[in-house]
């Protein structure tokens, strides 16, 4: 198996200077950027948006990090079309869109000369035979149409999948209203990241530049709180671009349901040894106490019988996630969590949102996508239990 460089460039701020020289030394590290597009072809920069949220709150890829990127393929003679499809209860529509980048800042990096945001929202079928659980994605017609795909991501802790980065960011090119089909059908972790992986085969990004200035811990992807680290990563790998980063967040790569899938098919090996990050010292601005989701999903460097345990909650240990719970107080009755819902287990009832839990198969879309932040996660007993045993 070939070596999987990750360049690594210490970034403190996002000022725009430091940020463009992060970018480009990174990705020099990895070959630079001729390595990956040619002059005349027209790239999708893919970020993560979600449903769009001001920089300061760490939910998308920063608007520096997207433009230091945008600016170095438009001068290597590409066209740049940023595009993405925001997250699961989100209607994929012109004007959402627009919002999105907005809110997110984006907007303004259509003044790069060569640099467009596109706010196309076709998207069609395409077969992937190859597909270990997917044989066939729904995919926005940006992706599809683009000579090459670059992917910028953010590094983040996530409720159901335990962290998102590189590998997860890829959800973003199935169309908004389509992503809940997926969670109803990938109910488990693990299922969820064999589709993710099929994803990333399926149309492929040819780099990955990961936005570790500042990322989020706690209850991620949306509801978290940012948390500085201090760097700029960039790779051709996106599981290598994710053991690099899942590492300066103080966890154990292996608990993570995307990397410990990779292994299991052998793209990576099994103890990372082919990952090799180049640059600057990693250990200089990781975080050893980056607070996990209160899902737990986010293991730490955990002993065998843990690590066993934790696979059983992530195959079977529906019974012992928490549930979300709509706080009345917060909760305006938008209604969106009931939109998001796969399994149709959310409902409002006198103008507010309510959750039947033996529906619920929590995948926390609905906390995701509540933009008001009224759903609190409650664990029952058996949870507890576990928890006090296993953490
Ligand atoms: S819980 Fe959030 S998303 Fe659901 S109805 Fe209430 S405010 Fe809206
Ligand atoms: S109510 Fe349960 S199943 Fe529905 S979106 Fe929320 S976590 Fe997922």
């Amino acid at each position: 198996m070939t070596e999987k460089q990750v360049g690594l460039v210490h970034c403190r701020r996002y000022d725009a200077d430091e940020v463009d020289a992060a970018v480009e030394r990174a990705i020099e590290l990895v070959g630079g950027i001729g390595a990956f597009v040619r002059p005349g072809q027209r790239v999708l920069l893919k970020p993560n948006l979600l449903m769009g949220a001001e920089p300061a709150k760490a939910v998308t890829a920063h608007p520096a990090v997207l433009g230091a990127v945008a600016r170095l393929l438009a001068a290597h003679g590409c066209t740049v079309v940023i595009a993405d499809s925001p997250g699961a209860g989100t209607r994929y529509t012109e004007k959402n869109l627009r919002r999105a980048y907005d809110t997110s800042g984006f907007s303004a990096l259509e003044e790069i000369p060569g640099v467009s945001l596109s706010t196309d929202t076709a998207s069609r079928a395409v077969s992937y035979p190859q597909g270990r659980v997917m044989k066939r994605f729904s995919i926005i017609e940006e992706a599809l149409a683009a000579d090459a795909v670059v992917s910028v991501c953010k590094a983040k802790t996530h409720l159901f999948t335990g962290y998102t980065g590189a590998v997860k960011n890829l959800f973003g090119i199935v169309p908004g209203l389509e992503k809940p089909v997926f969670h109803a059908r990938f109910r488990n972790p693990a299922d969820f990241a064999g589709m993710l992986l099929d994803l990333n085969g399926c149309v492929p990004p040819v780099l990955h530049v990961m936005d570790a200035v500042v990322g989020m811990e706690g209850d991620g992807p949306m509801s978290g709180d940012p948390r500085p680290i201090g760097a700029i990563l960039a790779g051709a790998d996106p599981t290598a671009v994710d053991v690099a980063t899942i590492r300066l967040m103080g966890m154990d790569p292996g608990s993570i349901g995307t990397v410990a899938a990779a292994a299991a098919r052998g793209l990576i090996r099994p103890d990372f040894s082919d990952v090799r990050v180049v640059g600057d010292d990693p250990a200089a601005v990781a975080v050893r106490d980056f607070r996990r989701p209160a899902t737990g999903q986010a293991g730490m460097n955990v002993s065998w019988l843990n690590r066993l345990v934790l696979r059983f909650l992530q195959r079977r240990g529906t019974d012992v996630r928490p549930l979300p719970v709509p706080d009345p107080a917060r909760c305006t009755g938008c209604g969106r969590c009931v939109l998001t819902c796969p399994a149709a287990a959310m409902r409002i009832e006198e103008g507010k949102a309510r959750v039947d839990p033996g529906a619920c198969i929590r995948c926390y879309c609905c906390h995701e996508m509540c933009t008001f932040g009224a759903i609190d996660l409650k664990q029952g007993a058996a949870g507890r239990l576990f928890s006090a045993f296993f953490r």
